[in-house]
């Protein structure tokens, strides 16, 4: 180590293991006649291998593709429409986390029905609505709640939370997805040939290093849970390459100081509490049964989806090709949209506007002059 600074950041021993991981993937493809492919699971995993130039540096010798776990750029333009639709309605303080303001739905996003006056709050955290809620008796509060394992739990605690203070005008409009049968269903349709899985360490925190075993076990795939720092990626990115030349099919746990295989129990006991398995329906993939969570029975009162009866409309088409770009089946430049018509500051699609979304990512951090 030198000095006080974060080994993790450390330039000279990545540089290091980029020269043993460009080694690696050429012998990779020189056995195999192509380079080798890797998809990261995650949308902070995406953003972190973009902004630390590792995506780049390493473009001639590995493939990096993204898959669907930026949990905005999943949500289907229908659950946005939606919810752009509840905010029109009179006496409502609708509460979401920021990245969402911007989503285009068919009409306008969330950010333009604040600017014609409605009343859509950015929060921090679910329990944070669950405090305006408190404060505005008169009003009902919904929060706009989207994401996968790691945001999960906290919608549940925010949702006990309003249960215990017997709060009436507040509910929770909940796109909960998971992990495990979106990899599945991916998997199944073999659109894109996988040499391995860069996994995500903060998922692998709540469900457990065990959650994954089914890649190795049941799709001879091999993955590697990884932090979010360059070094960590970059060794989980060698990790892979080892296995994937070895042949081994196992799930290897690089995020030891914070992940078991067991999991969170605290936070699977939440979960269990608040939310049942239901059926989702991903943006550009389609319906999966059991893909995601929704409030159990017994918290109907607090699911605004039956509270305020909204008929679903049919979206419109923009011609964003996000669905592609989830799959891991396009890459974002191979849209026609992507720097013209679509950019961060006038994005026609999810992935352009997410903090993690794949196209964000590459106007930012990979695009070429
Ligand atoms: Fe959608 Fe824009 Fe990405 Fe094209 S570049 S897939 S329009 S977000």
């Amino acid at each position: 180590m030198r000095g006080n600074r974060n080994p993790l950041h450390d330039p000279v021993l990545n540089r290091s293991l980029l020269e043993r991981i460009r080694r690696m993937a050429e012998e990779f493809a020189a056995i195999r006649g192509r380079k080798p492919v890797f998809m990261e699971v995650c949308g902070s995993h995406t953003m972190a291998l973009a902004r630390s130039g590792l995506k780049m540096s390493l473009k001639n010798e590995v493939t990096l593709v993204s898959g669907p776990g930026c949990p905005v750029c999943v949500t289907d333009q229908s659950d946005i429409d939606s919810m752009i639709e509840l905010a029109e309605g009179e006496g409502r303080i609708l509460c979401t986390f920021g990245d969402m303001m911007r989503v285009p739905g068919s009409r306008g996003s969330l950010q333009d029905a604040k600017a014609r006056g409605r009343d859509i709050r950015v929060v921090y955290a679910p329990s944070d609505a669950v405090s305006i809620a408190l404060d505005h008796p008169g009003q009902e509060v919904v929060f706009l709640g989207i994401g996968f394992e790691t945001t999960i739990p906290v919608l549940g605690a925010a949702l006990l939370e309003a249960e215990r203070l017997e709060l009436s005008n507040f509910s929770m409009w909940i796109s909960a997805k998971l992990v495990e049968p979106i990899l599945r269903h991916l998997l199944e349709l073999q659109e894109v040939e996988l040499d391995g899985f860069l996994l995500p360490g903060h998922v692998a925190v709540i469900s457990g290093s065990g959650h994954f075993e089914f890649l190795a076990h049941e799709f001879r795939q091999p993955g590697v849970i990884s932090g979010f720092e360059p070094l960590e990626l970059a060794r989980g990115l060698y990790t892979l390459l080892e296995l994937a030349l070895e042949g081994k099919r196992q799930i290897v746990n690089d995020h030891p100081s914070v992940v078991t295989v067991q999991g969170n129990s605290r936070a699977q006991q939440v979960m269990a509490a608040c939310f049942e398995p239901s059926t989702q329906v991903w943006r550009g993939i389609g319906t999966i049964p059991d893909s995601g969570l929704s409030l159990r029975s017994e918290y109907a009162h607090m699911d605004a989806k039956l509270k305020f009866k909204l008929e679903p409309m049919k979206p419109a088409a923009t011609g964003c090709r996000c669905g592609e770009v989830i799959r891991g089946a396009l890459h974002p430049v191979a849209c026609p949209l992507f720097g013209r018509g679509c950019t961060p500051n006038h994005p026609v699609g999810p992935c352009m506007v997410s903090a993690e979304g794949t196209c964000a990512a590459e106007y930012q951090y990979m695009r070429e002059e």
